[in-house]
């Protein structure tokens, strides 16, 4: 669904559900990481790309102070929280967590409705929490008349994503939702929040699959890996990772076991997500893909973030034509994102089903 339709589809759906047309909307789409991964929380670069898929949120008043009525397209009920809640371990937290956070020493005199319509996989990787939580809060800011950046927006989701759904993400899927632009990539400095747009070639299309193994990033693998980046820190006395370059790897290399393979990852994928903007600047698309292929291996022996099946099905990716293929998102299953000429995406999808019954193509951008 289009952005537009999206819109309408959740006014409407308000409409249904609360009696009401809602007074305010907003849109946030989906992302997917083409390279540069677990290295936002570690103060690194990421260039992720937002999709055409993506979360509308529309907003209105209702109901006594301090209750918020969420409903979503993709749960079907209508389910009351407070803005003194605290988490429930419940998909409103999303949703609640970004109004608490926004809200915060406002004071609101009326209850509040939110519908959530999506067109988005829910759990795949493709940020459809941050796309929720980046579509209330704008949503939310407008109808409150606060005026806050882009930037702002995705510092406030990121913080309800941290602090009240308890996931130690990074800005990467916040930032790039609130801040990108559909057809390019956003190549991010993490640290610093500064950001450029990076063109995409023409030529090519990235087509991401999921592998069927479903992923939760609130599960034990990726808190983790944050602590094992922490360790490395630690044991290497810099403040965060990315105060290191290739010329450390010798240090790094001789930090104990697993704390080693961790660093490294973060290290040499820092310096992949700036040889491949370069790569994309020099319209090399050999390189970049290279670079990919490089990052999936580097997830897989070093990180230690993907599986058998993610294994399997980017080399099966490859095989069938792709020019680059890797392991996108958190990892411990999710998606791939394949990199191929887009006279290729036919028959090439073809071949990802016909090989992998449990895969799915999720989106080709
Ligand atoms: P991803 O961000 O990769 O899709 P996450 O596990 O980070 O996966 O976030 C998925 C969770 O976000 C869902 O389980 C749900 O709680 C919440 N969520 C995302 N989109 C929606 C939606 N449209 N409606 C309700 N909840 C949503
Ligand atoms: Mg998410």
């Amino acid at each position: 669904m289009a952005q537009n339709d999206l819109i309408h589809s959740v006014k409407d759906r308000f409409q249904n559900v609360f009696g009401k047309a809602p007074l305010q909307t907003a849109y946030a789409p989906g992302r997917v990481n083409l390279l540069g991964e677990h290295t936002d929380y570690n103060g690194g670069f990421v260039l992720p790309m937002p999709l055409t898929l993506g979360t509308a949120v529309a907003v209105g008043f209702g109901g006594a102070a301090g209750t918020v009525h969420i409903s979503s397209t993709a749960f079907d009920a209508v389910e009351q929280r407070m803005l003194s809640d605290r988490s429930a371990d419940h998909w409103t937290d999303y949703v609640i967590g970004s109004l608490i956070h926004l809200l915060d020493g406002v004071l609101v005199k009326e209850g509040l409705q939110v519908m959530v319509s999506t067109d988005l996989p829910i759990g795949s990787g493709l940020s459809s929490s941050a796309a929720v939580e980046v579509a209330t809060i704008r949503a939310t800011a407008a109808l409150f008349e606060m005026k806050l950046s882009d930037v702002d927006i995705a510092k406030l989701a990121r913080k309800a994503e941290n602090a009240f759904v308890g996931v130690p993400c990074g800005i990467m899927d916040q930032y790039s939702v609130s801040v990108g632009e559909p057809g390019t990539a956003v190549f991010l400095d993490t640290r610093t929040l500064r950001s450029e747009v990076a063109a995409l070639p023409d030529s090519h299309h990235f087509v991401i699959v999921h592998s069927g193994v479903s992923h939760k990033l609130s599960e034990d693998g990726y808190e983790k890996r944050v602590s094992e980046c922490h360790e490395a820190c630690a044991a290497l006395g810099v403040e965060m990772l990315s105060d290191l370059g290739l010329s450390d790897l010798p240090s790094v290399d001789a930090l104990p076991s697993p704390i080693n393979a961790r660093a490294r990852h973060i290290v040499t994928e820092n310096d992949r997500v700036l040889r491949a903007v370069s790569a994309l600047q020099d319209q090399d698309l050999a390189l970049f893909a290279q670079l990919m292929i490089e990052s999936h291996n580097s997830q897989r022996d070093d990180y230690a973030v993907s599986v058998p099946e993610v294994d399997a099905l980017v080399q099966g990716a490859l095989d069938a034509g792709a020019e680059g293929a890797r392991l996108t998102g958190g990892g411990f299953g999710g998606s791939i994102v394949a990199f191929m000429p887009k006279h290729r995406v036919d028959v090439w999808s073809k071949t990802i089903d016909a090989q992998f019954p449990n895969a799915r193509i999720l989106a080709v951008t």
